[in-house]
């Protein structure tokens, strides 16, 4: 907090003028001329861990502030936009934006038991609050079908295999057949990682009622134990809010700069609400937070404006509704897109979007090769090895591809497992995963590696240096259609069940 508000006293000296009247309007326009041309150099210059961790450690706190969260709604997310906005303000260098809208938030627990035994059980998003203790009564086949549901499933807990149909289908099927309750046990041995109801509710079928997931393994004993005749009973406690939430996006343009050629960087806010997201994006936050407040010492000849994305974790909520609600002819205006998610994570790699295909065969709009290529440049003249990353759209730069704005970013990896050659190239531990706290509690300011961290803000920062000079290689041209994004080929309700590259099950 020190060293940042430091900074601001440095950019707030440059554009010295208090109030925004004419004279000093004109006044700032001058001295904003004095000030060197922004360069990668110069941008990269005063990215240091301790800045970033004393934003991280605000993060930490406002998490505090709601049991240990700060997904999208709760207090610990309001007061993350407020402290963004207004250390934004403070430079007098933006023009600054609250995008506020509702949007649907859901956020539970469940606990089942059979005969006072506790099992191992998981909530889905959208399921019903409830306390039920009933017999367990299994459902023939999938439970895909009306007449799958026996009629003694009333006022029981309906037992029902995963398969075929979306988990929400069987849900409204057990309400529909008056079950109390329902459990849905897994197709294979695990657990059934996040689960959601996919919609809000499903009257067309029936009513939702109190569920719950339980591993292959713990479903194989209890329909074992009722093959041979034993009546069961369970005990479903669901604990679960559903309501609908205001949540804000910020954007922040430079005033100065041409607007005609925008260039755009983004990060998300909130946290899924099992944790304080400090990696998960606290990290990608902070970096373009960090480069943002010193942005204000130089000039820039291409206007550059940061979003800070709301609600990702609910299915890229934020940065979809910016981008829908832009009219074509601003979309037009935006050259490219850069995106930061998870760029700080404990195992990390150096992962840059394969913006060119060539190593995941999802080729992103004409220019995202060339983006893909300035980080690239950037880690092999820090003689650091980098890697490709699927260019999938699973994150906030997903919807601006979906309008054809070229687009391109950095990640240090979540669920997936370290490759031994990876060790070898970036140290850490092979066969682990890059982050162990990915949606977890866990995700706090210990789980984050700060040298990763701070080459990842002096990319960011090179980056955004790079094309607030020059737009040259990126196409100025009208924007593609879309039909000529491979990336497109995804539908966007694919696209949605992921947070961060992570899979919400559906079904
Ligand atoms: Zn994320």
């Amino acid at each position: 907090m020190k060293l940042s508000t430091s900074f601001i006293a440095v950019a707030l000296a440059f554009s010295s003028a208090a109030s925004a009247s004419a004279s000093e309007v004109q006044e700032r326009g001058i001295l904003d001329n004095l000030k060197p041309l922004v360069s990668s150099t110069g941008l990269q210059l005063l990215t240091t861990k301790l800045t970033l961790l004393a934003h991280a450690r605000q993060f930490l706190k406002f998490s505090q502030l709601s049991d240990g969260t700060r997904a999208f709604g709760s207090k610990g997310h309001n007061a993350t936009v407020n402290y963004i906005k207004t250390l934004l303000d403070a430079t007098r260098y933006y023009d600054t934006e609250l995008q506020t809208f509702p949007y649907l938030f859901s956020s539970g627990e469940a606990t089942f038991a059979v005969d006072n035994s506790a099992v191992e059980s998981q909530w889905f998003t959208y399921g019903p609050a409830g306390d039920i203790t009933a017999q367990i009564v299994p459902v023939a086949n999938l439970g895909c079908d009306a007449a799958d549901y026996p009629a003694e499933v009333e006022g029981k807990i309906a037992f029902i295999s995963r398969g075929t149909c979306e988990f929400g289908l069987k849900v409204a099927l057990a309400g529909a057949a008056k079950a109390a309750g329902a459990i849905i046990y897994n197709n294979q041995p695990a657990a059934v990682n996040g689960g959601t109801l996919g919609a809000p509710e499903r009257p067309e079928v029936g009513p939702y009622v109190p569920v719950a997931s339980i591993s292959g393994d713990s479903a194989k004993t209890i329909l074992d134990q009722i093959a041979a005749g034993a009546t069961l009973t369970g005990a479903l406690h669901v604990d679960a809010t559903t309501e609908t939430r205001y949540t804000s996006n910020v954007i922040a343009t430079t005033k100065g700069g041409d607007k005609n050629n925008i260039v755009f960087a983004g990060g998300h806010t909130d946290s899924v609400p099992a944790g304080p997201g400090i990696n998960d994006d606290g990290s990608g936050t902070i970096t373009i937070l960090d480069i943002a407040l010193r942005l204000p010492l130089f000039k820039v000849n291409n206007a550059v404006r940061f979003g800070f994305w709301t609600a990702e974790e609910f299915g890229l909520v934020g940065s979809e509704h910016y981008v829908t609600s832009l009219p074509a002819e601003e979309a037009q205006k935006i050259a490219l897109y850069l995106n930061f998610d998870m760029v700080a994570s404990p195992n990390y790699g150096y992962f840059i979007y394969d913006g060119d295909g060539s190593a995941f065969n999802l080729t992103g709009p004409a220019g995202s090769d060339h983006i893909e290529k300035t980080f690239e440049d950037f880690f092999k003249s820090k003689k650091v090895i980098s890697a490709p990353t699927e260019f999938s759209g699973r994150s906030d730069y997903g919807p601006f591809l979906d309008v054809g704005i070229p687009a391109g970013g950095l990640f240090t990896g979540a669920e997936g497992k370290k490759t031994a050659e990876e060790a070898k190239w970036w140290g850490g531990e092979a066969g682990v995963d890059y982050d162990i706290c990915y949606h977890k509690k866990c995700d706090d300011l210990s789980n984050l590696n700060t040298e990763a961290w701070v080459l990842n803000s002096k990319a960011a920062a090179h980056s955004i240096a790079t094309y607030a000079r020059s737009l040259n290689g990126i196409p100025r041209t009208k924007k593609a259609s879309v039909a000529n994004n491979r990336v497109a080929a995804l539908s966007y309700d694919d696209r949605r069940h992921y947070s961060c590259g992570h899979k919400i099950e559906s079904s």
